[in-house]
């Protein structure tokens, strides 16, 4: 998480969730609800009703698909005008989501943001200066976080647990630390957000895998190479040999962190903040609609068929102008029905856990990076560094992010979640010392099969918004940038302008 320390490290535990195998449910385990959300069901209701036809129709000149960052950013830009928004989740947000237990909010996936350098691009940067969401320091010269009370203090940022031993960061005394981070500095202040304005001179970093950059310039150790893995993953769902150099350069780059503290933003609802003050924003709080699936988009002489399967289980038929699709990629084989793959992504599967502790829990970091052997736990992040924090209970969330190859293992923890948790909480307790048991009320599992697509080589695309005709236009991370809440929003924005402009234009023609 911290990107500015230069390592020294090991290696650890490793969950047999790679095995399939959970430890025997142990005799003390404690007295805890499990509550479990996957997006399983969303293929299961599309099985159960594809042969039903529709039951009701309605106009309306555009919708989007899918309400995460993406999704809502768009809904931002045709605030005023005639759009409905469909979501498939019981909620918005995608994996900037968030829930909560009793007063207790938290969030179900990404939870942190860092303030901007000037060099951003400027759509987003003034989306959030006129939501009042963020403004510029003259002295720092970066746009801050207004709500100042959610950014996470230095001291208590971050610590790393590596083989038993506790250090600052995860890369804390590395060896080879010193040259890795000389080679980093060459791209100092190039590596931007959005990323379609990152100059084209650097464009062949795409190419090769960051493993392959980095040997190209020095040795790089196995505790290096583990370590730097280790980050990939915390944010790009892949390994150092599977990312594209851009994306690994981008990630110690892409802030002025050799030169300032840049504040960390992190709400109790993690990045839903930002989804709750965009959808604010928005004058037509009725747009949203969630709980409805959209299965099926067809391009009609005069716009867009699209069916809906409503929060009644029933099927609709809505007619539109244009659509926007900032549902995840991978489904788009069922919802568009082209006859080759319009994005060739791959995804990393993830899970998250929230662990709702009574007050007890004597635990201060606010992110406790675990470096295991295997690197598919990636520790957690504790609300009790938030200084906003509710009053009964502090929220451990833990973070898995899976290989591609081991997405079925999400299936088996959906059918059996309950050796899973214990799992997790005997796995925090060896690396960390801490016991979650004895306060735990409530365990939140988000399961999370196609969450975030990996920047391979050959990626990310630099382009503005891809669309698959003038009436289908596509918005996500997924759509060739990284996955991040900056790059989210830029594409949402820039699919809602693409939108109205190709409108004036053709007005204008007619
Ligand atoms: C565990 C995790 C932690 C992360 N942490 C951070 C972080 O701390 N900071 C950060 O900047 N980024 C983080 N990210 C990256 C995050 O993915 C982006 O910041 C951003 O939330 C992606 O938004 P999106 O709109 O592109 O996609 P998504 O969030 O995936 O949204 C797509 C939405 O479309 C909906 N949908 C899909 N198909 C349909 C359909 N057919 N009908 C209706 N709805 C549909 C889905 O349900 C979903 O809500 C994290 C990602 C994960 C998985």
């Amino acid at each position: 998480m911290n990107r500015r320390g230069f390592i020294q490290i090991s290696s650890v535990a490793l969950l047999p969730i790679l095995l399939g195998i959970f430890p025997k449910p142990s005799k003390d385990r404690g007295k805890y609800s499990i509550d479990v959300k996957s997006n399983r069901s969303f293929g299961h209701l599309l099985r159960s009703l594809s042969k039903t036809d529709p039951v009701s129709e309605r106009s309306v000149d555009y919708v989007i698909v899918g309400g995460g960052v993406a999704g809502i950013a768009a809904a931002t830009q045709l605030s005023g005008k005639s759009f409905v928004l469909f979501e498939a989740d019981d909620r918005l947000g995608g994996s900037s989501a968030s829930d909560h237990w009793k007063d207790t909010v938290f969030a179900m996936g990404a939870h942190y943001e860092l303030a901007y350098p000037e060099s951003f691009g400027k759509e987003v940067i003034d989306l959030l200066k006129r939501m009042n969401v963020i403004r510029f320091n003259d002295y720092s010269k970066l746009y801050e976080f207004v709500d100042e009370q959610y950014v996470i203090d230095k001291a208590q940022m971050e610590q790393c647990f590596l083989k038993g031993e506790l250090i600052d960061d995860v890369l804390s005394d590395v060896e080879g630390g010193d040259k890795f981070e000389e080679i980093l500095m060459a791209f100092k202040g190039k590596m931007l957000l959005p990323t379609r304005l990152i100059e084209e001179e650097y464009h062949y970093l795409n190419t090769i895998s960051f493993k392959e950059f980095i040997e190209s310039k020095m040795t790089l150790s196995d505790d290096l190479e583990r370590r730097i893995s280790y980050q990939m993953l915390d944010d790009w769902g892949g390994k150092c040999d599977e990312v594209s150099a851009l994306a690994g350069i981008h990630y110690y780059m892409c802030r002025p962190y050799d030169e300032k503290d840049v504040p960390l933003f992190s709400p109790p609802n993690g990045n839903s903040y930002f989804i709750e003050k965009m959808v604010g924003y928005v004058d037509e709080p009725d747009a949203f609609e969630v709980n409805t699936l959209v299965r099926s988009i067809r391009e009609v002489e005069d716009g867009v068929e699209i069916e809906v399967i409503t929060p009644a289980r029933e099927v609709e038929l809505i007619r539109a102008k244009k659509v926007i699709y900032a549902g995840q990629k991978h489904a788009l084989k069922y919802i568009l029905r082209t006859e080759k793959p319009l994005f060739d992504n791959s995804y990393a599967p993830w899970l998250v856990l929230n662990f709702i502790c009574r007050k007890g829990v004597d635990f201060d970091k606010w992110q406790n990076d675990v470096v295991t052997d295997n690197l598919e736990f990636l520790g957690f992040v504790n609300s009790r560094a938030q200084k906003t924090r509710s009053k009964d209970y502090d929220v451990f969330t833990a973070y898995y992010c899976l290989s591609e190859l081991n997405r079925e293992q999400l299936v088996k923890i959906e059918e059996e979640p309950a050796d899973f948790v214990e799992s997790t909480i005997d796995l925090i307790a060896d690396e960390t010392g801490t016991n979650l048991r004895d306060y735990l009320e409530h365990v939140n599992i988000k399961l999370m099969g196609h969450a975030m697509p990996i920047p391979k080589p050959g990626y990310l695309s630099f382009k503005d918004v891809p669309s698959h005709s003038s009436n289908i236009i596509f918005a996500g991370v997924d759509t060739g940038r990284l996955p991040l809440f900056y790059e989210a929003c830029d594409s949402g924005i820039q699919a809602g302008k693409n939108l109205l402009e190709e409108i004036k234009n053709k007005n204008y023609e007619g």
